[in-house]
């Protein structure tokens, strides 16, 4: 595959405009204004478990073909496995992040927040193991090898900031990549993710704030 110049794939500070928070109501743990599709794949964090940790991952089904379904169906054990060749090899797996945002910015929700969802496996975070025990998923759709879009960082942020003001145990703001808690085993999002670009949008002021 085409290998891209890293720096082909920065945000232009353009698209940076001000967004308004989500609003996320904390006994259901859904945020306002966002598609809920129910996923069976969480159980509870356990006593006293809080989410402190968002997780970043980078998810395209069928491998490196975007848009359909598929990763909704996925996430509600509803896929096909004669559907693709790779979802037979993927049958019965049990995952679900809390949300995924689609190439266009659009945002769904399949796991309420306050939940574990299983979306990080095999993991360790500043020396702690069981990354979903204390964090919240969320899915860029895209691939290690392409860009991801200027909407799904805008979105990712507007997100992740709607995520701290709703949860005051995420108050450390921190964000890491699924290959920072799982290395060796997850590269996701990918080398050409914009930490840079998605630290930006981050740190500005926005309505609501
Ligand atoms: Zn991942």
């Amino acid at each position: 595959m085409h290998k891209l110049d890293e720096k082909s794939c920065e945000v232009p500070e353009v698209t940076c405009q001000a967004e308004t928070l989500f609003k996320i109501e904390t006994n259901s743990g859904v945020a306002q204004g966002i598609n809920f599709i129910a996923s069976p794949n969480f159980d509870n964090r356990g006593a006293g478990v809080l989410p402190e940790l968002i997780v970043v991952h980078g998810i395209s089904l069928p491998p490196n073909q975007f848009g359909g379904e598929a990763i909704s169906q996925l996430f509600t054990n509803q896929l096909d496995p004669k559907a693709d060749p790779y979802f037979e090899k993927i049958k019965g797996v049990k995952v679900s992040a809390h949300a995924l945002i689609r190439r266009d910015g659009e945002i769904v929700q399949y796991v309420p927040f306050h939940e574990r969802a299983w979306h990080a496996g095999l993991s360790e975070f500043e020396g702690r193991s069981k990354c979903n025990d204390f964090s919240i998923g969320i899915e860029m759709e895209g691939t290690d090898q392409t860009c991801y879009t200027a909407h799904q960082y805008t979105a990712l942020a507007q997100l992740i900031r709607s995520l701290w003001a709703a949860y005051p145990s995420l108050k450390a703001h921190k964000v890491v990549g699924h290959n920072e808690i799982a290395p060796g085993r997850k590269t996701d999002p990918g080398p050409y993710f914009q930490w840079g670009s998605l630290n930006r949008l981050l740190e500005k002021p926005v309505s609501g704030e």
